[in-house]
């Protein structure tokens, strides 16, 4: 089946789908997104990700470029048009097209809105889950404002390619204090030896995962504590279980750190809960 692609008001083949040269998303990475999940033909959590899109877009004084009710409109009509099940909807909006030049363009420039949806492999991701994955640290180099979903990903790029020169899957960053930030796409988290979840706080430092507030929700419905503090990568290596958290992978345990195994190497009873229940708990609360 043909791909289709939302770019600018029209629903286009996806081969076709293009943006222009002087797009300051592609020029000048001046841009925002969101990745949602899609399960059964419905947008997980649609919600608190259009809330975290508009917050991006006003701390980047970029408007946004529709209504706010039909934005979500474009997203469902995007996944219909693709037939995605189970799968992904990206959404981007840049500042607009204009003549290349550093500040803002003029007020009439209108922001660029490009909306994505394709199927995913579950049963891959399943899989994966059941191994875990294995992560490495590298230092902490990017821009302090990494609260903002930015298109803005280099670090994130090198990051995550260096893991998969290492035969790993996630690289954490680790800031000047030597205390794990987050994934180069995800959240981080531990499980202590008393059975404490510990996630960084997203007040600095980290973006404010919408899996990480959902599994923080979870934690109250199964009476697990949890602590939103930094932690160190040896920390991890002394945990119970590790796991990180992003739309894309929901929650995945993680085994290793810089090739060192955590417990036994396997995947944590808990986290292995946790995604489990994540989807169920996710329809029952559709209103989030
Ligand atoms: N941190 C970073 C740097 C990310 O790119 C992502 C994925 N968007 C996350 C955390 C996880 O966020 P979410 O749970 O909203 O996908």
């Amino acid at each position: 089946m043909s791909r289709i692609a939302y770019v600018n008001g029209r629903y286009v083949p996806h081969h076709d789908a293009m943006v222009h040269v002087e797009d300051r998303g592609y020029q000048f990475a001046d841009g925002v997104y969101e990745v949602c999940e899609v399960r059964h033909r419905h947008l997980l959590d649609m919600t608190p990700h259009l809330e975290r899109l508009q917050r991006s877009l006003s701390e980047l004084r970029i408007e946004m470029p529709v209504a706010p009710h039909v934005l979500p409109l474009i997203l469902d009509e995007t996944v219909r048009r693709n037939r995605v099940v189970d799968g992904l909807v990206y959404i981007q909006i840049s500042r607009g097209v204009w003549r290349r030049d550093h500040p803002f363009p003029p007020p009439f420039v209108r922001p660029a809105l490009v909306v994505t949806a394709r199927s995913s492999d579950r049963e891959a991701a399943d899989a994966m889950a059941r191994n875990g994955v294995s992560v490495i640290t590298v230092p902490e180099n990017r821009w302090p404002r990494v609260d903002i979903k930015s298109v803005s990903l280099l670090p994130n790029v090198l990051a995550k390619q260096e893991a998969k020169e290492a035969g790993s899957t996630e690289a954490w960053f680790i800031d000047a204090d030597g205390l794990v930030t987050e994934g180069s796409s995800t959240n981080a988290w531990i499980i202590t030896k008393e059975g404490v979840l510990v996630t960084r706080p997203a007040e600095s430092g980290i973006l404010r995962g919408i899996t990480r507030t959902r599994v923080l929700a979870l934690c109250d419905e199964f009476d697990l504590k949890f602590e939103e503090r930094a932690f160190a990568p040896e920390e991890a290596l002394e945990a119970k279980e590790s796991f990180i958290t992003a739309a894309t992978s929901v929650v995945m345990p993680v085994v290793e750190v810089d090739g060192q195994p955590i417990a036994n190497g396997h995947p944590g009873e808990i986290a292995l809960k946790l995604r489990d229940n994540f989807f169920e708990l996710a329809e029952k609360r559709r209103a989030w």
